[in-house]
């Protein structure tokens, strides 16, 4: 039979008294289980280094002003497509000042090929100017004065601090949120819980490049309908579930992909 707590006992070790009131301490949330240990992480960075030793973004620039643009404008467009809007965007104007000058309908007729173009100028106008009134028409480099500019989220903040100033950030995407899920190395709801996984696992050494080695990854060889496993150099590490080989493809280094094949899903 259970004996009857005494009235006067003391509440148990987990239990706290706040206000003459017993209060659990709430569950810490868990991290979840990590599938990959750091050895395996490394090694799977290791690879793509050697696959891609500077791998660039496929969005064409000329300073952190342009390349800003180019990342506003990319938006549920491809890259390819924003390319060749730009091309004479820039050569018109690769300052603020010269955006302001140029006026929202001459942006409008320039980049008319890409999707959502009306609001895409409107944004390119207001940011060119919150530039100059805020920032003395420079790009800020902090996330925080990134994504108060029209037409700036985080995704675009973070593309923008990883190239133009080299900050081991990590821009969600379509492929790199699929690649977090799909192999588990970050599983995450949302992309800020993907971000937060990747920045945890992913080796200082590595955060430079990881973000578009793993857009790389993602849209040539672990593509969203099917993986292309026999062709991937880490298929011997990944752990996804739908993956159709453990033989890892040969490592050598990948000449990048010129723009006309280029694709993305943004
Ligand atoms: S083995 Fe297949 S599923 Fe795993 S990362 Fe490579 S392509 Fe993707």
């Amino acid at each position: 039979m259970q004996k009857p707590k005494r009235k006067d006992a003391a509440p148990s070790a987990a239990v706290k008294v706040r206000d003459g009131a017993a209060v659990r301490p709430r569950p810490r949330p868990r991290r979840p289980h990590a599938l990959y240990t750091p050895a395996e992480v490394e090694e799977i960075f290791r690879r793509f280094a050697v696959q891609r030793p500077e791998p660039k973004g496929e969005l064409e620039h000329v300073n952190a002003f342009t390349l800003l643009v180019a990342v506003v404008l990319s938006a549920q467009a491809t890259d390819a497509g924003v390319n060749k809007a730009t091309q004479a965007l820039f050569k018109a104007a690769d300052t603020p000042q010269k955006m302001v000058a140029l006026g929202e309908e001459a942006v409008g007729e320039m980049i008319r090929t890409i999707g959502l173009w009306r609001a895409k100028a409107k944004n390119v106008i207001a940011l060119s100017q919150a530039l100059l009134r805020d920032h003395g028409g420079a790009v800020p480099d902090d996330r925080e004065a990134l994504v108060k500019l029209p037409g700036v989220g985080r995704k675009t903040a973070n593309v923008v601090l990883n190239m133009a100033f080299g900050q081991p950030t990590m821009a969600v995407d379509t492929h790199i949120f699929r690649i977090g899920n799909r192999l588990g190395l970050a599983p995450g709801k949302t992309p800020e819980q993907v971000e937060a996984g990747l920045v945890r696992i992913i080796p200082q050494k590595y955060m430079r490049h990881a973000h578009h080695w793993l857009i790389l990854h993602g849209r040539y060889v672990c593509k969203a309908r099917k993986p292309e496993c026999p062709r991937c150099v880490i298929a011997d590490i990944c752990k996804a579930a739908e993956k159709t080989t453990d033989i890892p493809a040969p490592l050598v280094e990948i000449a990048p992909v010129p723009d006309a094949v280029a694709e993305d899903v943004g």
